[in-house]
């Protein structure tokens, strides 16, 4: 967990720059926000904190192009809500690798990843070839589970 923490917090400049793309002050701006809580942002969120400074399509640009670096991944909230989180430093352009759970509050909502968890086996029929794989687990938080 602390290793994560650590990555999560790594130089965002040069994050952009191993990653082909300028560093401009929205960029920054994005990341920051995306690494503010453990849990992934949903873009609605992000657009009631960064509104003000980032316009929309700004914003969609933004996070599309973290999308293909291989900085962001997507995730999908019960309301289908896109929602992204910083992925683990073996993505890379084209190609993510997060293959971790994602558990998903049924109470607030949020979207928590799982690097922690082992991913199950999925035994496929001969000849078929897994190229990706979502799981979701939803449930309490740890937050929701102390209102209760
Ligand atoms: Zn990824
Ligand atoms: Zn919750
Ligand atoms: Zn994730």
């Amino acid at each position: 967990m602390t290793e994560q923490k650590k990555e999560k917090s790594r130089d965002f400049n040069q994050l952009l720059r191993d990653n082909g793309l300028k560093v401009t002050p929205h960029r920054l701006r994005v990341l920051d926000e995306l690494t503010h809580k453990n849990a992934a942002v949903s873009q609605p969120d992000l657009e009631k904190t960064i509104g003000a400074e980032i316009d929309r399509v700004t914003l969609y640009r933004i996070l599309s192009s973290f999308e293909d670096q291989g900085i962001v991944h997507k995730i999908f909230d019960l309301q289908g809500t896109a929602t992204y989180a910083i992925c683990n430093s073996d993505c890379r352009k084209d190609h993510h690798q997060d293959q971790h759970v994602h558990f998903i509050c049924s109470v607030c909502n949020s979207v928590y990843c799982l690097d922690e968890v082992p991913f199950p086996y999925i035994p496929l029929p001969k000849n078929f070839t897994l190229h990706a794989l979502a799981l979701n687990a939803v449930g309490l938080c740890e937050n929701c589970q102390k209102e209760e």
